[in-house]
């Protein structure tokens, strides 16, 4: 029989470190409503990052998943999960490692699962970025995702043009994905809270994807690094930056923040051609 997930981190003396940016959902309630939310369909693989304690765990192991895949990096918690959770051991696999360095295709490979892979995680603050451009520019493995952020993070990538929220992380996620912003999550939902809110941001992949996502983020670091110039002065790095501005279609005194991802897509493309 699996008991309480608090008297388990209790007995086993399983305080959160601040290094690695934990915070836990031990409420069971709100941890089922974010599967709710992510819409795993039977027979789905789930790759959960930093599972902890293993709350939001608990709620994957409950929904109609083939299997959970939980990666983490503290060891502690991977005993403890493996422990824990012993009467899912046929599907949940626990895997000690750094999600940035993680190798997911051969991990997958090594595990016999070829179809994608449905990410769901309540990411530590501090790589949750990072993770997220990773997984945006993986290949067929990836699945839809549905991933908690501090707000701050989650509302540039939902954000649209115009927001003052929009720069480079709402076009790399527009490049694949329909974004969208699922729940507000209050800090005091998390032990111990952090000194932040966090949001719930689900993305979808569109079926339209714009491939060179390094051409896109190598334009966009230009055009948002000085969000306040006008666009022919702040491509000058890229080159011929009127030339470049043409060959998309977009108008040299435009700012940053006023034009659409498609947009963005044309200047990586036109800046390739010209590369
Ligand atoms: N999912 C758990 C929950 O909701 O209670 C824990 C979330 S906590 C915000 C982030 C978790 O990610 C921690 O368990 C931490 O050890 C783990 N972690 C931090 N950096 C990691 C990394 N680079 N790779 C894998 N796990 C990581």
């Amino acid at each position: 029989m699996r008991g309480d997930l608090r008297q388990a981190l209790e007995a086993d003396n399983l305080f959160a470190r601040k290094s690695l940016g934990q915070h836990f959902l031990l409420d069971l309630n709100l941890t089922a409503k974010i599967a709710r939310l992510a819409g795993i369909q039977p027979g789905d693989t789930i790759l959960e990052v930093g599972p902890g304690p293993g709350g939001l765990t608990h709620a994957l192991l409950a929904s109609p998943a083939a299997r959970v895949i939980a990666v983490e990096k503290d060891p502690r918690f991977v005993a403890h999960l493996r422990s824990f959770f012993a009467d899912e051991a046929d599907r949940l696999i626990v895997r000690e490692a750094d999600a940035l360095a993680l190798d997911e295709v051969t991990l997958l490979a090594e595990l016999g699962i070829k179809q994608p892979v449905r990410l769901i995680s309540n990411l530590p603050y501090n790589v949750g970025t990072p993770l997220l451009v990773k997984w945006l520019k993986a290949g067929s493995w990836r699945g839809p995702m549905c991933l908690m952020f501090q707000t701050e993070v989650a509302e540039r990538i939902c954000a649209r043009p115009g927001s003052p929220h929009y720069g480079r992380l709402a076009v790399l996620a527009a490049a694949r994905c329909d974004a969208r912003l699922a729940l507000h999550v209050p800090r005091l939902a998390f032990v111990p809270p952090p000194k932040v809110e966090s949001a719930i941001v689900v993305l979808e992949d569109h079926g339209k994807p714009f491939e060179d996502l390094p051409g896109l983020e190598h334009v966009t670091a230009h055009a948002f690094g000085q969000r306040r110039k006008m666009l022919r002065a702040s491509l000058k790095g890229l080159g011929d930056a009127e030339a470049l501005l043409a060959d998309a279609g977009i108008d040299p005194t435009a700012r940053p923040e006023t034009i659409s991802p498609e947009g963005f897509f044309a200047l990586a493309r036109a800046w390739r051609a010209r590369a």
